[in-house]
């Protein structure tokens, strides 16, 4: 066996414990007994330390050495063992081991002070989390950026400074339109009403058809907090029920139908390996909201779902598409990230950036932030915070480490602009089988030009190629401003 073909073999039993233990936190989150969550921690601990171990393994080092890649996709499976292996290496176990520790701790002390409303418990722990994290952007970064060695496990290739210069150039247009949108003298009309969990389930079920889910390599299961979990020939995706709120339901599962079609659509050779997963958050961000906003709430889509939904709720309080469209995009101020519109969503992203920004670098101390977050939600958004719960303590990430994570969802939204052009050209009639019910084309297209490579390709590469051209903020912008001008009749 040659050296590469050792490293491949090594690799793809590591492929498969990691597709394991990813498969142990889907199970947690949905379907385990609730009195199990000790347990569940021990196998977790157990399967990441033999993951661990995988991943610093000296043999690793040698076979890189020795490994002699014939073509482009091996030399691209040896760079992204390379690069994970030099990663884990780099952190010290203790380091390691201390921040899976203080982070499972600060997810409870976090889910707690947000339901007390009360950030004084959570801000120490969160200062640990925060000394740990900056100990190990230091080891990662050697000398480099440290916010730079954060954002690259998400987002690799991706910098701090380039993604400022991004949002300084979207920020204008989003307050200005943000401004009209909630000006204007039409406001649309919120859907109204209750609507049963088991309707809704199948209705989401229906729609995840429509955006071509392989319901023989998924499924659909309740979750507090939706995701999806798994690749190659496993891909889930979850939803959640608010029996006030059918939207919430509808468009959390097509979002997360997203995420799984890009993993389904990898292509199968790459699978068990480092090129069968999405390339990073921002790409897989990008699958997620083209399906749910470009496609999910646009026109066309969303008049084939009033129709769905009229007849599964026998009738809704809304008298035609036009106004059910309004309605799937209504843009209201709000403190919520996770609530808000296609507009305010990326303010929303721009604040924790420059807020985790400053706290990597030093800049900002933990004990000054709320008072950080509330001046800035002030400035960005013209209303004062009323109670923490509802500024920084809505989101977990911090408390579970995931300093650098934010900006991808922005990010995604940008390559989602690009992509979303580029496939109106491709596929003019698309509104056509939109309006059926039938996403078929877009996801055909999608898959060609981006799903099946997996992680072939760089991410920026990735989105210049399917996309045709150099990543802009300016399709998402203009495609905003059209969409939005035409809502409220601007
Ligand atoms: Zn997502």
């Amino acid at each position: 066996m040659s050296a590469f073909d050792e490293l491949l073999a090594f690799q793809r039993q590591t492929e498969a414990l990691s597709s394991i233990a990813e498969r142990l936190g889907w199970d947690q989150e949905t379907v385990m007994p609730r009195g199990a969550t000790e347990q569940r921690a021990e196998e977790m601990a157990a399967i990441e330390a033999v993951l661990h171990e995988r991943r610093t393994d000296p043999r690793l080092g040698e076979w890189l050495d020795a490994a002699t890649p014939e073509d482009a996709e091996d030399q691209r499976i040896v760079e992204l063992i390379t690069r994970d292996f030099q990663r884990a290496s780099r952190i010290p176990a203790r380091l390691a081991t201390e921040l899976a520790r203080i982070t499972s701790l600060a997810q409870g002390v976090w889910a707690e002070a947000r339901a007390n409303d009360d950030p004084t418990t959570f801000l120490p722990v969160l200062h640990d989390v925060l000394a740990l994290k900056r100990e190990e952007a230091a080891a990662l970064a050697d000398g480099g950026d440290l916010y730079d060695a954060l954002l690259d496990d998400y987002e690799p290739g991706a910098t701090g400074a380039q993604i400022a210069a991004l949002f300084d150039a979207m920020r204008p247009r989003l307050v200005a339109l943000r401004e009209d949108v909630l000006g204007a003298a039409f406001q649309p009309r919120p859907l109204a009403g209750h609507f049963p969990q088991e309707t809704q389930l199948r209705l989401a079920r229906t729609c995840a058809t429509a955006f071509g889910y392989d319901w023989s390599r998924g499924r659909l299961d309740l979750a507090v907090h939706p995701f999806s979990s798994g690749q190659w020939q496993d891909s889930r995706i979850t939803t959640r029920v608010v029996e006030t709120d059918p939207f919430n339901c509808i468009y959390s599962t097509i979002h997360e139908v997203g995420h799984s079609s890009y993993e389904l659509g990898i292509d199968d050779d790459h699978a068990f390996t480092p090129i069968g997963r999405g390339v990073s958050m921002g790409v897989h961000e990008s699958q997620s909201r083209i399906y749910e906003n470009q496609m999910g709430r646009g026109r066309a889509f969303t008049g084939w779902l009033f129709q769905r939904m009229s007849d599964a709720f026998d009738g809704i309080d809304l008298k035609d598409a036009d106004e059910f469209h309004a309605a799937v995009n209504r843009v209201t101020p709000g403190f919520i990230r996770t609530e808000a519109d296609e507009i305010q969503y990326n303010l929303h992203i721009m604040l924790r950036f420059d807020l985790e920004r400053d706290l990597v670098s030093g800049r900002l101390d933990v004990d000054d932030l709320v008072e950080a977050w509330n001046t800035r939600f002030q400035q960005d958004f013209g209303v004062a915070v009323d109670r923490p719960a509802n500024g920084m303590l809505q989101d977990v990430h911090w408390a579970v480490g995931l300093f650098g994570y934010f900006p991808t969802y922005a990010l995604g939204n940008v390559y989602s602009g690009c992509l979303h052009q580029a496939l109106c050209r491709a596929v003019p009639d698309l509104d056509q089988s939109l309006a059926l019910g039938d996403a078929g084309p877009a996801v055909e297209w999608l898959r060609e030009n981006l799903h099946r490579h997996g992680g072939l390709y760089p991410p920026r590469q990735l989105i210049e190629q399917a996309s045709g051209g150099e990543i802009s903020e300016k399709p998402l912008l203009d495609y905003l401003e059209a969409k939005f001008g035409e809502i409220y009749r601007l």
